[in-house]
């Protein structure tokens, strides 16, 4: 198995991306203690360059980042880059969201997920972008998954992404796609 740190502090997502490439033989793991990426950047790329370089920091070993947010058409890309500050607690972002759509016709949303690869020398290899399309509904629906996973449903399907086993999301998601270009880039090296 080949190590790679993973950047974040949340067990939900590296259970996902270890989930996701386990099969190609990676392991990712957290990049220890003093991990506390400033996420001050203007994109989602430049975030996850932020986190990947913070991840090295501690770690001094290769290390891949991502950064995520929920893109909903009628509000201009909102919640984009602040969805994790959208509100307090994970249910009122869900709420907040939710109230800010009241009445909204176009319920038009994306999961967007840039990753960022550093090597074991800390220089950037390699960069890419997943998205997922689909919709935001009414009321959450859903008790697997994570942050938006209730309010989200997946564009040609019947469901939420709260509402598909861990497999079938990993299957589609943003980070699936994403994590799918990097897998491809290491075995390419
Ligand atoms: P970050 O990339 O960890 O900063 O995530 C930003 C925000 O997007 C957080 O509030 C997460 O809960 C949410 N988020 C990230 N990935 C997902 C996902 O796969 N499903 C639902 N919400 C997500």
């Amino acid at each position: 198995m080949k190590q790679i740190v993973f950047a974040t502090a949340n067990p939900h997502k590296l259970q996902e991306v270890n989930d996701i490439a386990k099969s190609a033989g990676i392991e990712f793991i957290l990049p220890g203690e003093g991990f506390n990426p400033v996420e001050n950047g203007s994109t989602f790329a430049q975030n996850s360059l932020i986190k990947a370089k913070e991840a090295y920091r501690v770690s001094k070993r290769m290390c891949l980042a991502d950064d995520t947010g929920l893109c909903v058409e009628a509000l201009n890309g909102a919640p984009g880059l602040y969805s994790a500050r959208y509100a307090g607690t994970q249910q009122e972002k869900i709420t907040k969201l939710l109230d800010e759509l009241e009445g909204v016709e176009n319920r038009n949303a994306k999961f967007v997920c840039c990753m960022t690869l550093l090597g074991d020398d800390g220089n950037l290899l390699y960069q890419t972008t997943g998205v997922c399309h689909g919709s935001i509904i009414k009321e959450a629906k859903g008790i697997h998954g994570f942050g938006y996973d209730p309010i989200f449903k997946v564009a040609g399907m019947d469901c939420t992404m709260a509402q598909m086993s861990e497999t079938e999301k990993n299957m589609i998601s943003h980070r699936a796609n994403a994590l799918g270009d990097v897998i491809n880039f290491l075995g390419s090296l």
